[in-house]
């Protein structure tokens, strides 16, 4: 499984809800994406991140099959 990381944009939800979370990559893009945790966004209302920073979605992180392995970049 390919993986992307990605948080919400600012001003679309509190500041301590803006965590990195993982996300399956999507197959139709735009559109929703549902992060490992269960998480619904936009895809507008994210921003893409080469790799986890800030702070990261610790439900997305205990469900990846490899927490270090298959994150790709947000480039395609
Ligand atoms: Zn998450």
């Amino acid at each position: 499984m390919i993986l992307i990381v990605a948080r919400p944009l600012p001003g679309t939800v509190s500041e301590t809800r803006r965590v990195a979370h993982l996300f399956p990559k999507p197959s139709t893009y735009p559109g929703q994406l549902i992060a490992l945790c269960g998480a619904k966004y936009w895809s507008g209302d994210l921003e893409m991140l080469n790799g986890v920073r800030g702070m990261p979605c610790e439900r997305c992180l205990a469900r990846s099959p490899e927490p270090n392995g298959s994150i790709a970049s947000a480039d395609p």
